[in-house]
Formats: C-alpha cells, structure tokens, sequence
C-alpha cells in the first residue's frame, strides 16, 4: 500500500482529471463522473508507470494490452447507460480498469479475456480493491457468455473488424453494444438492440487494440 500522502496526491489528480478530460468534454452521467473520481486508476498500470496513470492518453501495459484513456472509458461507460441493477459484459479485461468503473455503477459485472496472465491478474487485483459484483473467465469474448446472457450492456475493448452476431444474440431487447469495429482506425459504434434488429446512436474516431480470436 502507498503511505496516505502518496495517495491524497493521486486523488487530487484524479480530480482534476475528471474535471479536465471528461467533465470538460461533455460526460454528464453523475454515476460515470463519481466512478471515475473513485476507481485509482494507478494500481492497474505497472508500478514503473503509476506517474503517467492520470495522464490524458492510452498506455501501453504489455502482451498486446492498452489501458484505455480516461475519457475514452468514461465515454463508452455512460454510452452503456446502466442502472444501478445492471448486468454488462465486458471484452477484453486487460488492465481491469474499464472492469472496476463498470463495477462500480452495476450490479454485475462478467468480463472475458483471451490472455490467460491478465486474467490471473485482473482476478487477483479485483478482490485485493474488495470488488465482489465482478465474474472475470478466461476465453474468446467473440462468442460472449452465453450462460450470463441477456445482458443489459456489452461493452468490447479489443476491436473486431465486424459486430459479433453472438454478441447481439445476448443483448437484451433495449440494451445497448458499445463496440470499436475495423482494422487501424476505427469507428466506435453505440448500438441499440431493437425488436427487429440494431439501431445506431451515435460513433466516435478510436484505436484499439485488435480482437483476436483464440485457436
Ligand atoms: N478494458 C481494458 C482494455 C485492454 S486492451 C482496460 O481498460 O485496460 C484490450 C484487451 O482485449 C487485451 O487485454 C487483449 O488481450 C484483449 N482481447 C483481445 N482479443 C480478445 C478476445 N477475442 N476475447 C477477449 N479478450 C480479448
């Protein structure tokens, strides 16, 4: 643990960087907005990094993983418009910081990650912060949880260069799928599932990491 001072330092940057990067910017959700101030991003960045936690960029963390910038995760979590009883899964647990916001605004949270060590990882850190709503299994999200379905929001992290129909398939009828979909620069799309099909709300320029499919 950081001696208190250390940390009163990290939450002072975390304000300000919910007051500059995404208060600024537009995100208006009071459940994102006190997510964000309370989830301390720099326990899920390596230790050699923790000074550039709060930082207004992705960084890169190893084996193919991002930790999303802090407006991005801000941005996708309020597009999922979740209720204190929510249930969402999440692709692509890497870093577990997307994970922890989410958990703090839903009941549950179901998470999937291809890379067998960052589930190790994320599983161990989620417990040591006390989090108990969160269900993280190792696989290819591609195909979803199906024994969890339907979920009231799907949030993927890796991009796939179309929308995964099983994903759909486990959205419930009103629920929303925020997915970055293509091949370099990507578009983020906030889709609806309607009783006959998928409504777009709205997209955003993004990069992500591509989504692999396991073997
Ligand atoms: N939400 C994460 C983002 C991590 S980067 C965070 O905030 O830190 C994307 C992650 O998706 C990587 O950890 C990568 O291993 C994972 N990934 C890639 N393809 C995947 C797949 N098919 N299924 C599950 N996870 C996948």
């Amino acid at each position: 643990m950081d001696p208190p001072a250390r940390d009163d330092a990290f939450a002072a940057r975390r304000d300000r960087m919910v007051d500059s990067q995404i208060l600024a910017r537009g995100i208006s959700d009071a459940r994102v907005l006190e997510a964000m101030r309370r989830v301390e991003r720099h326990r899920f960045v390596p230790l050699d990094q923790r000074e550039l936690a709060y930082g207004d960029y992705p960084i890169g963390i190893g084996f193919g993983q991002t930790i999303s910038q802090p407006y991005i995760v801000a941005f996708m979590t309020e597009a999922l418009a979740l209720g204190p009883d929510s249930r969402v899964l999440e692709i692509g647990t890497g870093s577990a910081y997307q994970t922890a916001v989410l958990a703090e605004i839903a009941r549950d949270v179901y998470s999937i990650e291809v890379v067998r060590e960052h589930v190790a990882r994320a599983t161990e850190l989620l417990r040591a912060l006390g989090y108990s709503n969160v269900h993280v299994r190792h696989g290819d999200g591609y195909t979803g949880w199906p024994d969890a379905a339907p979920f009231d929001g799907i949030i993927v992290t890796a991009a796939p260069d179309h929308v995964p129909p099983p994903l759909v398939e486990q959205l419930r009828i009103g629920g929303r799928l925020v997915v970055p979909i293509g091949r370099g620069d990507q578009d983020l799309l906030v889709l609806t599932r309607t009783e006959d099909g998928l409504r777009e709300e709205e997209r955003l320029a993004v990069r992500f990491v591509p989504l692999v499919r396991s073997p």
